[in-house]
């Protein structure tokens, strides 16, 4: 049951024998993936979250419009965030053997470039094998290609099923607004400890200016038997994807900076659909699903570590950018192990 690297087990730790309590604030993919990591380690864990992010209508969630694959982007590049990833990597792949209703399969993409497609060292090695794409995978249009295989984390599927695991956990979920670390746990006992894993709303929590928002916007149509996701990264007309997903395609695109917009933008769907179409003629026949805007919480750092504001124990986890799910079970089992330190 447990997945490892070098010495970083996943899970499980064995259950503390005395049972302390601990706040997470933020029921995105962070919040229940700190929230579940914690209550496996035997902590009696009260997730608070302003939106009800089960549901699949929460506009400004990242991780309920995300696709969404397993490819850290718009995150640090750093040692320790490959490590988070390969951590996740291993878990992921665990539980798609173990738990099949999870959501998670591995994929091929196809990533559509200008010129033949060069690895990115910080990427390389990262995942499985990747080859140059046949001609005869190629759309109309495009001379080059590459193609991956990365699990695909199906978050219509996934983040139901990790709420359910939390419920099984005994993890309570309390929909409300928190104001301040001090705020998320007024009813417990003084010294409990609050894990931020509000994404892009923790910086408001904890006054970071360093948070940004990178909106994304995506679009939900029926599959007519797509199985390969298809990326465009940049290009003259910008970002593109094609996700196919157990039960739709995810289509999106364009990652705008600093906008924390939830509205929907009409002109912006219609855009990705004609694209999409191009790539994907099979989609011409497809009809809309549904759509959703998320604000992936960008930061020059992914911030885990410990801080003391007023008379509050904290632990942050956010600042995941676009790389929530690559990231969630490694940067969950460094932020469980800075609340295990706090004494
Ligand atoms: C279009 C798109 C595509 C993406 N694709 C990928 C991908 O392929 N792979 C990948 O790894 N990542 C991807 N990402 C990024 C990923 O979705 C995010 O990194 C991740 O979802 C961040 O999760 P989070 O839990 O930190 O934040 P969120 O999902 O935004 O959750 C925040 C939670 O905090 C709560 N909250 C906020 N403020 C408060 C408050 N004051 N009080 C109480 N609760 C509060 C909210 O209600 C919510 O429960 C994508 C994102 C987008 C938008």
């Amino acid at each position: 049951m447990c997945a490892s690297l070098g010495s970083i087990l996943v899970l499980p730790v064995p259950r503390r024998s005395s049972v302390r309590s601990v706040v997470v604030v933020g029921a995105g993919v962070i919040g229940l993936s700190c929230a579940l990591v914690l209550s496996e380690r035997g902590w009696s864990v009260t997730v608070i979250s302003r939106d009800d992010v089960g549901s699949a209508s929460v506009d400004g969630s990242a991780s309920v419009a995300a696709a969404s694959l397993w490819a850290p982007t718009l995150v640090e590049r750093s040692e320790r965030v490959r490590q988070w990833a390969y951590v996740t990597l291993a878990e992921l792949r665990r539980i798609a053997a173990a738990e099949p209703e999870a959501g998670i399969r591995e994929q091929a993409a196809l990533t559509l470039g200008e010129a033949a497609w060069t690895p990115d060292p910080w990427m390389r090695g990262f995942g499985g094998p990747v080859r140059d794409a046949r001609a005869d995978e190629l759309p109309v249009g495009y001379g080059a290609g590459a193609v991956s295989v990365v699990p695909l984390i199906d978050t219509a599927r996934y983040l139901p099923w990790l709420h359910a695991r939390c419920r099984r956990s005994e993890v309570e979920v309390v929909h409300r607004d928190a104001r301040s670390p001090a705020d998320a746990a007024p009813d417990l006992m003084h010294g409990t400890p609050v894990v931020i894993a509000a994404g892009f709303g923790s910086g408001a929590l904890v006054d970071d200016p360093s948070l940004t928002s990178v909106r994304g916007q995506i679009v939900r149509m029926t599959n007519p038997g797509l199985t390969r996701t298809v990326m465009v990264r940049d290009g003259a007309l910008g970002p593109l994807f094609v996700v196919p997903r157990f039960d739709d395609v995810v289509i999106g695109g364009p990652s705008q900076a600093e906008s924390s917009d939830i509205g929907f933008d009409e002109g912006l769907e219609r855009d990705l659909v004609t694209r999409a179409r191009a790539i994907a003629p099979a989609l011409d026949d497809a009809t809309v699903l549904g759509r959703a805007v998320g604000l992936r919480p960008v930061r020059p750092t992914v911030r885990v570590e410990r801080e003391r504001i007023g008379e509050t124990d904290v632990v942050h986890c956010y600042g995941h950018g676009g790389a929530g799910y690559a990231l969630s079970w490694g940067t969950a089992v460094a932020a469980a192990d800075l609340v295990e330190q706090i004494g």
